[in-house]
């Protein structure tokens, strides 16, 4: 296949990253960047803030360049919100609003030491699994060790100047709502909206008090308070000795600054700080951030003012939706994560959703029906692909979606149709031998012999039928014939009937199958198998399809006919058409 990377949005960043790291800091390291507040369940919109960039420094490594590319996980904000539906956790986690992320106990029951861990873990787990290579940086950990001191003591003696920046916002800010990055990824989807609120920096004050500008926030010393409610009443340049007072407890305390660790800048100071600490050459971040007061905006004057820094190209990526996530399986608020998203599709797949989109376009994400057409897509994609005809972006999205720079991911030997297998699994309730021998059935000249050949696209479509399909909407075999409906039925389709069963071993394969049931309706009419349909034909045809659902089923509709009959097996499907 003819190289084609060259025309797909990812390979257009990809050249500008490159070209920016090579002039800012030639024969190092490219360094693109994610932003992740650990604040509750990190959902599939917040995915777009790693996959955005893990794509663009795939490609970038797959040229031959080093990467890092960081994952900033802000789990020194404050914990804002009790995030609500979220098991093992009531009001009284409410007490802990205004601490660290990581001095919030975990949810009951959790395996992690606090909350930030916990969420982190969950998201970490599936990261793997997209094969999305990265450095993790707990901002909990940086501050603690006095990592961003000397940034920290510039900030402060610069605060009049950031002070002066962020007030040529702060009355358009207000107009405009102000808009920071992370006030961006609330938006992403209105079931997305609840959990999220609780996500990080948002609204948070920039530093501005009565007392007069501090970027530098303290959490409160005072044991059994620890919480940001502090302000900050006086400071010196020369000791960095530093006064505040907390709002929640009343403590008050002195500290110098050039060793004290327990606080934090404002997310924006602290965001611009650490793309100048970083040599941040990519990072994206949510919807709008280009309106005027917005931590990007304001971030870039800050960077370049203050920290003698540039700003990172930061494309906006638009929300990720969700179509038809099951309530039933709403164990986590109600909102999917990426773990979510894993269990009913492959990895190359949810990669192939983000990597086949720009940044800018939003797109949604399928619990519903809707991914079996989008499993249909990508199967079609593979034949193109196999065959050469695919064009070029659709290719270069394929290649991202099913390798990395460093590995091809885990493929399903035998992709069989996911709507086939979802029918399938409907049916058999996941029994392995009748599982397996339908499937076997589906090709008998090229058999499948073990069920793993079909796996893990088979267990996904599991997944889909028990986590996603309503039970009513569930295909139940019936045990025993309808002996009315058999009754009831005119001679005409009692004949179909008959002709069915007549050749139904002799057609007993999918594709066997299928040109039987098409078949019959076009015999009892005069005419040849192969014979045009007509619209009275195909009304024969929806009608018979009809009469075999209901003795099949008691429906009207169900999988697809040769699937179904398959499933049933020759000697019920005999039994219950009467035969
Ligand atoms: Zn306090």
């Amino acid at each position: 296949m003819a190289q084609s990377t060259e025309t797909d949005w990812v390979s257009r960043f990809a050249d500008d990253v490159i070209a920016e790291s090579e002039r800012r800091a030639p024969g190092k390291p490219v360094v693109v960047a994610s932003g992740i507040s650990p604040s509750g369940p990190i959902h599939l919109g917040n995915l777009r803030e790693v996959m955005t960039p893990h794509l663009v420094a795939d490609e970038v490594r797959r040229r031959g360049y080093e990467v890092r590319h960081l994952i900033s996980w802000d789990d020194f904000d404050r914990y804002r919100k009790v995030p609500a539906g979220i098991p093992g956790v009531d009001e009284s986690w409410g007490e802990h609003i205004g601490k660290p992320l990581t001095s919030v106990p975990a949810p009951a029951g959790s395996a992690y030491p606090n909350w930030a861990e916990h969420f982190k873990a969950q998201l970490i787990e599936s990261l793997v699994e997209l094969g999305v290579e990265y450095d993790g940086i707990s901002q909990t950990e940086k501050y603690l060790a006095g990592t961003y001191r000397e940034q920290i003591l510039h900030a402060m003696r610069h605060r009049g100047e950031i002070d002066a920046i962020l007030g040529r916002y702060r009355t358009k800010d207000k107009a405009a709502g102000g808009p920071s990055k992370k006030t961006q990824q609330k938006k992403v989807d209105e079931a997305e909206l609840e959990a999220a609120e609780g996500s990080g920096a948002a609204d948070e004050d920039d530093g501005a008090g009565s007392a007069g500008y501090y970027p530098y926030k303290p959490y409160c010393g005072n044991e059994g308070c620890g919480k940001d409610l502090t302000t900050v009443t006086a400071y010196d340049d020369e000791t960095t000795e530093l006064t505040y007072v907390c709002q929640a407890c009343g403590f008050d305390e002195t500290v110098r600054l050039s060793e004290f660790n327990r606080g934090k800048l404002v997310w924006k100071v602290d965001w611009p700080m650490r793309w100048a600490y970083e040599g941040v050459i990519f990072e994206p971040s949510g919807v709008d951030h280009s309106s005027p007061g917005s931590s990007f905006v304001v971030g870039g004057q800050i960077v370049r003012e203050i920290f003698d820094g540039v700003q990172p190209i930061g494309p906006m990526y638009a929300f990720v939706g969700i179509s038809g996530m099951a309530k039933m399986s709403s164990s986590k608020g109600g909102v999917p994560i990426p773990a979510d998203a894993l269990r009913i599709m492959e990895a190359p797949l949810l990669r192939w959703l983000y990597a086949r989109r720009r940044p800018n376009q939003s797109f949604k994400i399928a619990f519903d029906q809707e991914i079996q057409r989008l499993y249909d897509e990508w199967d079609a994609l593979e034949r193109k692909i196999a065959d050469g005809s695919a064009q070029a972006a659709d290719a270069a999205a394929h290649s991202r979606a099913t390798r990395t720079a460093a590995r091809e991911l885990p493929r399903t030997p035998r992709p069989l149709p996911y709507r086939m297998l979802a029918s399938v699994v409907d049916i058999t309730a996941g029994a392995e031998e009748q599982t397996l021998r339908i499937l076997a059935e589906l090709d008998p000249a090229d058999p499948l012999t073990s069920l793993d050949e079909a796996r893990p696209r088979l267990d996904r479509a599991e997944n889909w039928i028990t986590s996603q399909v309503p039970a009513e909407a569930r295909t139940v075999v019936r045990a025993e014939p309808d002996r009315e409906l058999l009754e009831s039925l005119d001679e005409q389709t009692r004949e179909a009937l008959r002709l069915l069963l007549a050749d139904l071993d002799a057609h007993w394969s999918l594709d066997g199958l299928t040109t039987l049931v098409y078949g019959v309706p076009k015999v009892l009419a005069g005419l040849e198998p192969d014979a045009k349909p007509t619209p009275e034909l195909k009304a024969a045809q929806r009608s018979f399809f009809a009469v075999l659902y209901r003795l099949l089923v008691t429906r009207d509709t169900g999988p697809r006919l040769p699937t179904l009959l398959l499933a049933v097996g020759a000697d019920r499907v005999r039994t219950l058409l009467g035969g």
